[in-house]
């Protein structure tokens, strides 16, 4: 059968959500439809003079499964696609992601600024270890970009920030703190886990790098842990590479290949999910025992116009105080019949967490109250159940207060 020239067949002429089915997918000879896995750490070479030739890289080819990988190389190239990033490198988990972002940029004598409402292990890693190896940190309030412009020294090499934040869901401007990291030479690291492949592009705002925790939207399922840091093919298979390649933060073939297939769903996940959350944020916005809410796209944000700006959609992370402190929040969770009390986020099922005492109990009293995290603070991850169930699910336990 003669087969005619499809313009489909130019992966350029493809939408997103093609591109998450089919993007980066690399057939073996059998014609699996599903991405295949190659569980294998090492590959052979037909003959020496060929070994050779894959190390001097005249030959383009797999070494060994932590340089690179079949399975690793599909679930990165379609990432890839996601993000509008020209190249990606996937680790074992989104910590392995954001120190290996960091400790490809940085040497001793250099110094990073970071905003300080950053997730629990990017504080420690930027705080406690970048000092230990001889690079200074300064962390700022990440809420104006002026703070930023003000710890700038010549020695900056790298700017990280998150947003929005972790779990006050506060928002740092990307277009500005680029713009202040570039005219002082230093790159700029955004760690996009919050915001979503979906509804916010670091890359186009300005950034150099864009790193994420797999392991939440990603994987969507709550099933493994997996990171991935994009960028231009300079930083990305220059200094990243390097570092994975000889530190061996590597991500396993399998864990590639649940993320690989998590991303054919993403699209509708996040979408499902944002939707669910957005309705949740007014009905707690009105909510008589909720004294604050915190949710990117909802009116009552103190950076609205920003989100707006900035991101497509409201998240699917929703904060709110409830009224009464520590007492009342856990009532509030442990009276929740659908809603899991536990400390992960961006799965189908939908989690609660009280950070105070769980993923921000290290810090003192002092620093949780910097970062506006109360005592009757909860954080909700919105999942996929029904969103009318959860609103009644919230409604009821409030309603226990
Ligand atoms: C979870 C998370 C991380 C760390 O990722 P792991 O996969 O748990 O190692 C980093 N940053 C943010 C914002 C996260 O939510």
């Amino acid at each position: 059968m003669a087969r005619s020239d499809n313009p489909l067949r130019d992966l350029s002429k493809r939408g997103a959500q093609t591109q998450m089915v089919h993007g980066g997918q690399d057939r073996s000879p059998f014609g699996e439809t599903s991405e295949a896995i190659y569980m294998t750490s090492g590959f052979s070479y037909a003959d020496s003079a060929r070994a050779e030739a894959r190390f001097t890289g005249d030959e383009p080819g797999h070494i060994y499964s932590r340089f690179s990988n079949p399975t690793v190389d599909m679930f990165q190239k379609r990432m890839a696609l996601l993000e509008g990033a020209a190249a990606a490198r996937a680790t074992a988990s989104g910590m392995a992601a954001v120190t290996t972002a960091l400790m490809a940029q940085v040497r001793a004598g250099d110094h990073v600024v970071a905003s300080r409402a950053l997730f629990g292990g990017c504080r420690f890693v930027v705080e406690d270890y970048l000092p230990r190896w001889g690079v200074d940190s300064t962390l700022v309030d990440g809420s104006d970009p002026e703070n930023f412009a003000k710890a700038m020294r010549p020695n900056t090499k790298l700017v990280f920030l998150e947003t929005p934040t972790n779990p006050t869901l506060e928002l740092v401007d990307i277009e500005a703190v680029a713009e202040i990291a570039h005219a002082h030479g230093a790159v700029l690291v955004v760690d996009n886990v919050f915001a979503t492949p979906l509804w916010q592009k670091p890359l186009e705002l300005g950034a150099d790098l864009v790193v994420y925790s797999a392991t939440k939207h990603i994987d969507g399922q709550g099933r493994a842990l997996a990171g991935i840091i994009l960028g231009s093919e300079e930083l990305i298979g220059g200094d990243v590479h390097t570092i994975i390649r000889q530190t061996g933060p590597s991500i396993s073939p399998f864990n590639a290949w649940i993320m690989l297939k998590g991303l054919e769903t993403i699209d509708l996940r996040v979408r499902r999910m944002t939707e669910s959350a957005a309705r949740i944020a007014d009905f707690l916005a009105d909510h008589p025992k909720v004294s604050r809410l915190y949710y990117p796209h909802h009116r009552s944000h103190p950076q609205y116009d920003l989100a707006k700006r900035q991101m497509g959609a409201g998240s699917t992370m929703v904060a709110f105080e409830v009224d009464g402190g520590q007492d009342k929040a856990f009532t509030v969770a442990d009276n929740l019949a659908i809603v899991l009390t536990s400390n992960n986020l961006g799965d189908a099922k939908s989690i609660v967490s009280h950070p105070a005492t769980t993923t921000h109990q290290r810090f003192t009293d002092e620093v949780r109250e910097e970062l506006g995290i109360s005592r009757g603070l909860l954080r909700l991850s919105v999942g996929l159940e029904d969103a009318d169930d959860l609103i009644a699910d919230l409604g009821f336990a409030l309603d226990q207060v």
